[in-house]
């Protein structure tokens, strides 16, 4: 080695200069006019989207480079509006259109926020469990899940098992790279720093295995590559859950350098499906050579279940209508604004916070979020997750480890009725062999449509639901049951092979 570049790239047998701080680009990044403007390990670097054409867009994330289209909008976002039953709200930088009826829910506007408002199960009500549904029932066995399994005033005594990280570290032809055996196990110990506590819910990584990758293209692994990876990535076939890290040279979503990227599991954030269209089941972490240190940590949390800390969820499905038409709020509104998270600070981001003295963040609203936390954008600041957010990434962790069960190979198989499935998981039909035999069924990842709420194929579909035809002829989400099918009301439907929840029939157009 005749130079070691440390988080510089190695470009034309030179390390690239050292970064010598941003000035004033927040580490978000900004949008001037259509030039991009990004701070990535205290180096800012500058894209002029309008040479190409294209329009620089502001997001969550930071700033995109984007074809010029209508529904764009800059974060933060915008204000939601209703669209009959569909709610329109800004997310990543563009419009997008949620379809209340998925949720069974109409799309309600109060006080200047629209809301997907869900209506009352008939079967809620009757079995005393009152409109918002029962509690979850305690299994009784503590099990690594951020909850108190065996109701004993504990959360995850028996301790968590460490987690498996795969590393997948991209070369050229030759087999070189920017990283080395080493890197990547100082890694995975700088993770286990973030994710140790001194209460008892932190995480333990271990380095499984890693995989050497020799493909240039995937050197700059923008986000076509990635969601090709996404949906081709040979994952090796371990019996247990692991956590895939791709270490690159460069990280390119939408034409902007970015530190990281990473897929949530089944597209949820803070405990809320935030993306409708299917989902991975597995999913990947990126990481890029110029990251900041915490760059791993913060991705993870991402692949764990949390959102940004400026995030937001107005789109969550918070209330439901009473039968009198009162609305009820189900659950606390932290769960429902902003991060999904109760104990992390308000945090407008760093558009408009300012980072001062040993990490007190400023913000022009009188906002005083937690620099420290990692999955804020103070990333010289960032150190801590907060305990909820360590208990939901047990949680998220719980459901990754049942899906990966069913994520390789043959899959698992599954009763229709019985919803035999991990959690977070409906059982699928499968269709009729060549031979016209029955093909079977297997568990398959929860889509976006609650039962009783609209579909266009079964993949739409959760908690055990399947997309089927409705008396009423709309395409709806039907759980089949048996008598232990719980807040169902289950009965045979003539025509029909198996019994049905009653209620997943025909609310939608009432
Ligand atoms: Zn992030």
């Amino acid at each position: 080695m005749a130079e070691d570049c440390s988080l510089s790239l190695c470009e034309d047998g030179e390390c690239e200069p050292a970064p010598v701080g941003c000035g004033d680009v927040p580490a978000t990044g900004r949008c001037e006019a259509d030039v991009a403007e990004v701070c990535i390990a205290d180096q800012v670097m500058v894209v002029d989207c309008g040479e190409d054409g294209l329009r620089c867009v502001m997001t969550e994330y930071g700033p995109v480079c984007r074809v010029p289209t209508d529904d764009d909008c800059d974060w933060p976002a915008a204000a939601t509006t209703c669209e009959l039953d569909v709610l329109v709200v800004c997310r990543e930088g563009r419009l997008r259109q949620i379809d209340c009826g998925t949720l069974d829910a109409r799309c309600v506007a109060t006080g200047g926020v629209a809301r997907c408002v869900s209506r009352v199960s008939p079967s809620m009500t009757d079995d005393g469990c009152g409109p918002c549904g029962c509690d979850e029932a305690l299994t009784g066995e503590e099990v690594c899940d951020g909850r108190d399994n065996d109701g004993d005033g504990h959360i995850d005594e028996d301790g968590c098992d460490p987690i498996d990280i795969v590393a997948f570290v991209v070369t050229d032809k030759r087999g070189n790279g920017s990283y080395t055996q080493e890197d990547i196990e100082a890694e995975v110990a700088l993770v286990n720093a973030a994710f140790g506590r001194l209460d008892d819910y932190g995480l333990e990584f271990r380095l499984a295995e890693t995989i050497w990758i020799a493909d240039p293209e995937l050197l700059v692994t923008d986000e076509v590559e990635f969601d090709r990876l996404v949906d081709t990535m040979a994952y090796p076939a371990r019996d247990a859950f692991f956590v895939p890290l791709l270490f690159t040279d460069k990280v390119y979503i939408e034409g902007i350098p970015r530190p990281g990227a990473s897929t949530i599991p089944n597209g949820m954030c803070g405990g809320k499906r935030r993306d409708p269209v299917w989902q991975p089941i597995i999913g990947l972490v990126a990481i890029g050579k110029r990251r900041w240190e915490t760059t791993v940590a913060h991705e993870i949390g991402h692949f764990l279940g949390l959102c940004h800390t400026h995030g937001d969820h107005v789109d969550a499905v918070p209330r439901v209508q009473g039968t009198d038409g009162e609305t009820i709020v189900c659950e606390e509104s932290c769960l429902l604004e902003a991060d999904g998270i109760c104990d992390t600070p308000p945090d407008p981001g760093p558009p408009s916070c300012t980072v001062g003295e040993a990490c007190t963040i400023e913000c022009e609203n009188g906002e005083v979020p937690d620099g420290r936390n990692l999955m804020g954008y103070y990333p010289a600041c960032r150190s801590v997750f907060s305990r909820q957010q360590a208990l939901l990434m047990r949680q998220m962790l719980a459901l990754r480890r049942g899906w990966h069960a069913c994520a390789l190979a043959e899959g698992c198989t599954c009763e229709p009725t019985g919803n035999s499935c991990p959690k977070g998981m409906s059982c699928r039909r499968l269709a009729p062999t060549a031979e016209g035999e029955d093909g079977g069924a297997r568990c398959g990842i929860d889509g976006a449509s609650v039962p009783g709420g609209t579909c266009r194929d079964p993949r739409d579909c959760s908690r055990g639901a399947t997309c089927m035809t409705a008396p009423s002829g709309q395409s709806l989400c039907i759980r089949l049951c048996s008598e232990d099918t719980p807040n169902c009301d289950c009965r045979e439907l003539a025509g029909n092979p198996w019994p049905i929840c009653i209620e997943d029939i025909g609310r939608v157009q009432q």
